[in-house]
C-alpha cells in the first residue's frame, strides 16, 4: 500500500515532541487575565480608548476592508494620511504602507535587488529579511551578527556590483540594537545602500520615539531606506516603507507585495494614525519604554540571572534548555505573568530564552510583580555568565 501523502507530518511530530519544540495554539481571552510582558504592545496603545475609536472610526467611514489592492481601490485618503505623516514623523521623504511589516521587507529586499545584485545580510536578520533574500534572486552574503568590518570586507570584495546591506535595527531576540553607524559607513565606503528593518526601534529609540536611524542621525539619507511595522509600538497591523521618493516610486511600480496585495484595512490605518499622532503628543512614552527594559535587566541580572542589555524595550533572558525555557515561561503563566519564549529554530544561535517586553505602560508594581514571579520559577541550573 502506497503512504498517505501527509504521513511524513506523524514523523516530523515526533522530532519536534522529542526536541522539546512542539509549537501550540493558545487563544487569549479579550480581558487580560494576566499580566502581559510578552506583547509586542510597547507603548501599551492596543487597547488604548483614542487608538480603539480611531480605529472603529476608520471601518465604519472607509469600509472593513480595502476592497482591493492599493493600486486599484485599496488606497484610501487615509492610507495617504498615515504615509504623509510617518514620512515626516521619522525623517524620510516618503513612506508606502503594506499589510504587513513581512510584506514590506519582502517588497524592499525585491523590488531594490535583482538577479546578480548582491544583499548582504546580518545572520542575526528577522525571518522576514532571510526570506526577502531568497526571494530576491541576487546573491545574498551572510555576515557574523553585529560586524561592520565583516560587511565592508564582503562588499570590498565585490567591486562594481549593486549592493544593499540589510540589518534589523534591534534584533528580536536578544534585543541588542545593530551597529548602524558602522554599518552605514561601509555601505558609504562601498557605494552600497542601507536597508533597516526598525521594527523594533520605532516608538522607542531616537527623539520621541522616531526610530532607531533618527537615534543614529541616517533619517533621510538618500542612500537609506527604513521597514517598520505598524504592529509593534503603535499596536495596530501592518507595515510601511520610508525612503527616498524615487525609491518609494519604484516600489509603487515593482514590489510585487504592494502590486498583488490587498491594502491594509481602514481600521488598521486609522489605528497607526492616531497612535503616531499619540506617539508624537507625548515624546516621554519612547524614554519610559527604555527605563523599564533597564530596570528589569538591572533587577534580574541583579538576582544572578543571564540577560543581554537591552538596547530597546526587550530583555532577553537565558534558558538553559529549551524545554527548560517552555517550563519557566508556562510556571510563570500559572502564576499570572505572560512572558515569551524563543526557542530554536527561532533562535540563530540554538539558545533558548524568555523574552520580556517593556512597555511603557507597567506600573512600579506591575514591575516588581513580574521580577518576582521570574525569579521565583528559574530554573534551578544557572545558564552560563553572559559575554556583556
Ligand atoms: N521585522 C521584525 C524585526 C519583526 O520582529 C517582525 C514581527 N515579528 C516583522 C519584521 C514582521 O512584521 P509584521 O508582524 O508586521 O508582519
Amino acid at each position: 500500500m502506497p503512504q498517505a501523502p501527509f504521513d511524513w507530518t506523524d514523523t516530523e511530530a515526533r522530532r519536534r515532541a522529542d526536541a522539546g519544540l512542539v509549537r501550540t495554539l493558545r487563544p487569549r481571552p479579550a480581558e487580560p487575565d494576566v499580566l502581559d510582558l510578552a506583547s509586542n504592545d510597547y507603548l501599551g496603545l492596543t487597547h488604548h480608548p483614542d487608538i480603539t475609536a480611531a480605529a472603529a472610526a476608520a471601518a465604519r467611514r472607509w469600509g472593513a476592508g480595502a476592497t482591493g489592492s492599493r493600486l486599484v481601490t485599496g488606497t484610501t485618503e487615509l492610507h495617504a494620511e498615515l504615509e504623509r505623516e510617518l514620512a515626516a514623523f521619522c525623517g524620510f521623504e516618503a513612506a508606502l504602507v503594506f499589510s504587513s511589516g513581512y510584506a514590506a521587507n519582502l517588497a524592499a529586499l525585491t523590488a531594490l535587488s535583482a538577479h546578480g545584485s548582491l544583499i548582504v545580510s546580518d545572520a542575526g536578520n528577522h525571518a522576514s529579511i532571510v526570506d526577502g533574500c531568497r526571494l530576491s534572486r541576487a546573491e545574498t552574503a551572510v555576515v557574523p551578527h553585529a560586524d561592520p568590518a565583516a560587511v565592508a570586507k564582503t562588499l570590498e570584495a565585490h567591486p562594481g556590483r549593486r549592493a544593499l546591506v540589510v540589518s534589523d535595527s534591534v534584533f528580536s531576540v536578544d534585543g541588542d540594537a545593530a551597529p548602524l553607524g558602522g554599518l552605514a559607513a561601509a555601505c558609504r565606503a562601498h557605494g552600497a545602500a542601507l536597508v533597516v528593518d526598525d521594527a523594533h526601534g520605532l516608538g522607542v529609540l531616537g527623539e520621541g520615539g522616531r526610530g532607531a536611524l533618527d537615534a543614529a542621525g541616517l533619517a533621510g539619507g538618500a542612500d537609506v531606506v527604513a521597514t517598520l511595522t505598524l504592529s509593534k509600538s503603535l499596536g495596530s497591523q501592518g507595515g510601511a516603507v520610508l525612503g527616498p521618493a524615487r525609491v518609494i516610486d519604484h516600489l509603487v511600480n515593482a514590489a510585487r507585495t504592494f502590486i498583488f496585495d490587498t491594502g491594509l484595512a481602514p481600521a488598521a490605518v486609522g489605528a497607526a494614525l492616531a497612535s503616531l499622532r499619540l506617539l508624537r503628543g507625548e515624546p516621554g512614552l519612547a524614554v519610559r519604554a527604555r527605563t523599564v527594559a533597564a530596570t528589569l535587566h538591572a533587577r534580574l541580572t541583579a538576582a544572578g540571572l543571564t540577560a543581554v542589555r537591552p538596547d530597546a524595550a526587550v530583555v532577553s533572558v537565558r534558558a538553559p534548555s529549551p524545554e527548560a525555557a517552555v517550563r519557566w515561561a508556562a510556571d510563570c503563566r500559572a502564576e499570572g505573568l505572560a512572558v515569551g519564549c524563543f526557542r530554536p529554530p527561532s533562535v540563530p544561535d540554538g539558545i533558548s530564552r524568555l523574552r520580556l517586553t517593556a512597555r511603557a505602560d507597567l506600573t512600579a508594581d506591575q514591575i516588581e510583580t513580574a521580577v518576582a514571579t521570574i525569579l521565583r520559577t528559574a530554573p534551578p541550573v544557572s545558564p552560563p555568565p553572559s559575554e556583556r
